[in-house]
């Protein structure tokens, strides 16, 4: 899928990043980024497949053509300075997992209907379900390569054809 329809989908995800922001459930983030250091925490944040575009749109704005893991296995999204080079188009997982120190994960039921809604996003863009960080967004930037090439080559033969 692709154009107006994919993007009205991922506006959906922006919409589900906005309500949970605005969701009474406290936690003190202090920005020590030990969620980002997979390999330390354990964790990986898995996307479904609107979380996926919508990072790999944001990666892609900021110039990045490609995804590159670091060393040290943590988030290649996470910048030098330790703070994340995504933010505002970080996935669901970034949003909800806090570690013990900022008051530890939200609870499932917190946040299911939103989990659902993404969930039912990620099936209307042909998703299967939660795939790796790293894989994911690699994944959705192939896919925007490969709507914008195709743009491209439909926007030479409609030149061709005047
Ligand atoms: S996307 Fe951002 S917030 Fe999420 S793990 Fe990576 S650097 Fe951290």
């Amino acid at each position: 899928m692709a154009g107006p329809a994919r993007d009205e989908l991922l506006n959906e995800v922006r919409e589900v990043y906005a309500e949970l922001a605005v969701r009474p459930v406290e936690r003190n983030c202090t920005g020590i980024a030990q969620c980002c250091s997979f390999r330390v925490n354990g964790r990986t944040p898995f996307l479904t497949k609107g979380e996926a575009l919508v990072a790999a749109k944001a990666w892609r704005a900021s110039g990045r053509k490609e995804i590159v893991l670091p060393p040290d296995g943590s988030c290649p999204f996470l910048g030098r300075n330790g703070r994340c080079q995504i933010y505002e188009a970080r996935p669901f997982g970034c949003r909800t997992h806090f570690c013990e120190a900022a008051g530890g994960p939200y609870a499932r039921g917190e946040v299911r209907d939103l989990i659902q809604r993404l969930e039912s996003i990620d099936h209307q863009l042909g998703g299967s379900g939660g795939v790796n960080l790293a894989t994911a967004v690699t994944v959705g930037m192939s896919e925007l390569d490969a709507h914008s090439d195709r743009g491209e080559v439909n926007r030479k033969r409609h030149r061709r054809g005047r």
